[in-house]
């Protein structure tokens, strides 16, 4: 895999369901824990996911870079066409 910068968010993407369902390890937890910490793109992107998956109407764009609303509305609808079967 190239380490670019969609590197990161993708790797967060993978690992994020686990992450907030609770299904990930302690210690992977507190890994990705600390990477939330050093990574602002990464830590909006939480705060972004969690913000969508709760209401959309919670969503502030002007706090969050486009591209990354983007992606997080993507994973976030594909999420939920996935839960309707
Ligand atoms: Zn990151």
């Amino acid at each position: 895999m190239k380490h670019g910068e969609m590197t990161c968010q993708e790797l967060i993407l993978e690992c994020l369901l686990e992450f907030e369902e609770g299904a990930m390890p302690e210690q992977e937890r507190r890994e990705l824990q600390r990477h939330f910490e050093m990574c602002p793109p990464c830590m909006n992107f939480l705060a972004t996911y969690r913000a969508t998956g709760k209401t959309l109407k919670m969503l502030k764009p002007t706090e969050i870079p486009p591209a990354l609303a983007q992606t997080v509305l993507a994973f976030v609808r594909m999420r939920r066409e996935k839960e309707r079967g």
